[in-house]
């Protein structure tokens, strides 16, 4: 694999007279520049992606499946030029970064399996004359947008389902990590996919307008979008309003993790730490916010302080880091601004509590007490490496804290307590609930969001439903 630093349209590396410079988040550095361009070229995308849609759907899966498999196997080949190029442009920890790339690669494999069981129905009929079934088909042209947080695996969790399922997609990838995308988009050429069937339209000043043209092209049948709530929002309702396509978001959250006092409290701070300070805090499912039981409170406390305080801050490439630079300077300032905001209404930082030494973009693992309810850092995704820590005192007070938002992705508690295991998982609103484990994610589990975290399901079955359409046929005059 080499880094390309051209778009990629209907099998053509494409260069483009404006460009931009992506930079590496830890030195500020330029990797390299790439095309910055329109919704013209968004259109010649869509309408390669249109053009090469019948022949492969017209494939069978098995041949589909052949194709995702050798795509699998040419990433995990690579596996480690492909996680050096996410720390590079991401700022993710090496380590992390190869995680993510296997973690990527596995939707390939997986759904290229699974789409070989996208199954119709034979439904009983109602009347002698007439015999009913479902089948299974792709939508067509698909049109997918993700965020710079994992800039392998969004892609993925996308372009595996629908490509796999007998679709085309056109993506537009985020503007700080296209690089990814673009080696993504080699590997998938030598793994023999044909022209058109992957196309990745980079830009920089354009977002909106190929967002719009997306939204809009009466060519594409399906979006699917991850990123932020506010964006999210605005882009499926041109969608609906425009064309009525099939819609997916995956948008923000505000995850609860609920330490009860019957937990194991070093498998808690374990847990913590992983959900909370994994890609630095720049996850949609990370822990935002600790909810911890009065009886333990002073105790798990001071354990995550200690731990997290030990915890190795550095550019990604460095050995042993653990937690690298925020993606750029305006997610420092937010970050800043919120736990500034906290502290001056009484919240305590016990460990961190400011920026880091290590660079400019750099924040301080930081563990907050005292905070209560009405503090940002409740309420708001942070999106930084900062625990905030709130005090309950039942399990009802517990349970109405973490679904006290509009949002419902991610949430997590620690319990001994089987019965209370049921209980709370059954209470919580959210889309996914991880009893007892900070991490969960992998390609065989339906993510997706409750509320106003999202629509549809990303990985598993359920993720390869979001690229089929159910077409009933009604067999009459049955004699
Ligand atoms: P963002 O601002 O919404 O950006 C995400 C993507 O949308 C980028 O590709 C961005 O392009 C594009 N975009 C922004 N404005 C647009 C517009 N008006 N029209 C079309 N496209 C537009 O989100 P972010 O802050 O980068 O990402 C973090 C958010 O994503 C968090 O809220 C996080 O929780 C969420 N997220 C959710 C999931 C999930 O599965 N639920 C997973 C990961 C992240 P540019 O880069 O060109 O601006």
């Amino acid at each position: 694999m080499s880094l390309r630093s051209d778009a990629y349209i209907d099998g053509q590396w494409r260069g483009g007279a404006k460009r931009f410079a992506v930079l590496n988040p830890a030195t500020q550095e330029q990797i390299a520049e790439v095309p910055d361009l329109g919704a013209a070229e968004a259109e010649e995308a869509i309408a390669a992606a249109h053009r090469a849609f019948p022949a492969w759907a017209a494939k069978s899966a098995k041949e589909r499946a052949a194709v995702m498999r050798a795509w699998y196997d040419l990433m995990m080949a690579d596996i480690d030029r492909l996680a050096a190029l996410i720390s590079r442009e991401g700022g993710k920890p090496v380590a992390e970064a190869k995680g993510e790339a296997a973690y990527g690669a596995s939707f390939m494999e997986w759904f290229g399996e699974e789409a070989k069981r996208a199954y119709g129905r034979t439904i009983p009929t109602t009347t002698a004359t007439r015999r009913y079934v479902t089948i299974k088909q792709p939508i067509g042209v698909c049109a997918a947008i993700t965020p710079w947080n994992f800039p392998m695996a969004m892609i993925t969790r996308k372009a595996a389902p629908a490509i796999a399922a007998g679709n085309t997609i056109v993506l537009k990838p985020p503007s700080q990590t296209p690089l990814t995308a673009l080696a993504l988009a080699e590997l998938g050429e030598r793994a023999g996919l044909p022209a058109g069937v992957f196309n990745v339209v980079t830009t920089h000043d354009h977002t909106s307008a190929i967002g719009k043209a997306f939204c809009e092209s009466p060519l594409v049948r399906k979006f699917s979008f991850t990123g932020s709530t506010e964006v999210g929002k605005k882009l499926g309702a041109a969608c609906v309003g425009s064309t009525v396509k099939r819609v997916s978001l995956e948008l923000g959250g505000n995850a609860p993790l609920i330490v009860f006092a019957d937990a194991d409290l070093d498998l808690a701070v374990r847990g913590t730490i992983a959900s909370k300070f994994r890609n630095a805090g720049q996850t949609c499912v990370c822990a935002n916010r600790i909810l911890v039981e009065d009886a333990i409170y002073d105790a798990f406390s001071k354990k995550l302080a200690e731990a997290v305080a030990k915890l190795k801050v550095g550019r990604g490439d460095e050995p042993g880091v653990e937690i690298g630079p925020l993606i750029d300077g305006k997610a420092i300032e937010k970050v800043e601004r919120m736990v500034a905001e906290a502290l001056a209404a009484g919240a305590v930082a016990l460990t961190g509590g400011k920026k880091h030494d290590a660079g400019a973009q750099f924040y301080a693992p930081t563990v907050l007490a005292n905070v209560t309810r009405e503090m940002r850092v409740n309420r708001e995704e942070i999106f930084g490496p900062v625990a905030p820590l709130i005090r309950f005192k039942s399990e009802d007070e517990a349970v109405s804290i973490a679904n006290d938002t509009p949002f419902g992705l991610a949430s997590y508690f620690f319990t001994r307590d089987v019965n209370r295991a049921w209980r709370v998982a059954e209470r919580i609103e959210s889309g996914m609930v991880s009893i007892n484990d900070g991490i969960f994610s992998n390609e065989v589990i339906p993510f997706g969001g409750w509320k106003e975290s999202g629509l549809g399901r990303e990985g598993g079955v359920e993720g390869l439903e979001e690229y089929l359409e159910t077409k009933f046929v009604n067999f009459g005059g049955f004699v």
